[in-house]
């Protein structure tokens, strides 16, 4: 299905975003510091920009508005990402609430939502991604229930 705008949020999740105290020490490197989680997440993280935003995205029909989620995503067993955790500091370990959405992506009723698993700093690479963007947000895509629709099984959908 196409619709006639999309809109693509990467990396919106607590170890990335969350707010932190003025003087808290950051929770990794990539964190985007006390004032940019204040901006973006506002004074109450429940009625901030990002959650307005992201309850208005919810509103929309598939029909209009394609909705897709880009989060940093790794696995600290997996040796291949041992080097980028080391590098930034252990974030958005698969499972953990600070690899978790920072908005309330509860089971949007009538909204379907893809997320692409990002284990590295370029999202193409190793992901899905450029396939999604090209021929649509459907493709390749596995549910939040884990049950997959397609071949590559990175993708998913809310
Ligand atoms: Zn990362």
């Amino acid at each position: 299905m196409s619709a006639p705008a999309a809109l693509i949020t990467q990396c919106l999740q607590h170890d990335f975003v969350a707010p932190v105290g003025r003087y808290d020490a950051l929770p990794n490197l990539l964190h985007i510091g006390f004032e940019e989680a204040r901006r973006l997440m506002g004074e109450d993280p429940d009625e901030g920009p990002v959650a307005r935003v992201m309850r208005w995205a919810q509103l929309q029909s598939d029909a209009q508005l394609k909705l897709v989620h880009i989060r940093d995503w790794h696995d600290a067993a997996d040796p291949a990402q041992q080097q980028h955790l080391q590098q930034f500091g252990a974030h958005c370990i698969k499972g953990t609430r600070g690899a978790q959405f920072a908005f309330a992506d509860a089971d949007a009723a009538n909204k379907t939502a893809t997320i692409v698993d990002s284990p590295g700093l370029n999202d193409f690479l190793g992901t899905p991604l450029a396939d999604a963007l090209a021929i649509g947000v459907d493709a390749r895509a596995h549910r939040r229930d884990g049950r997959v629709d397609g071949s590559q099984g990175q993708l998913s959908r809310l």
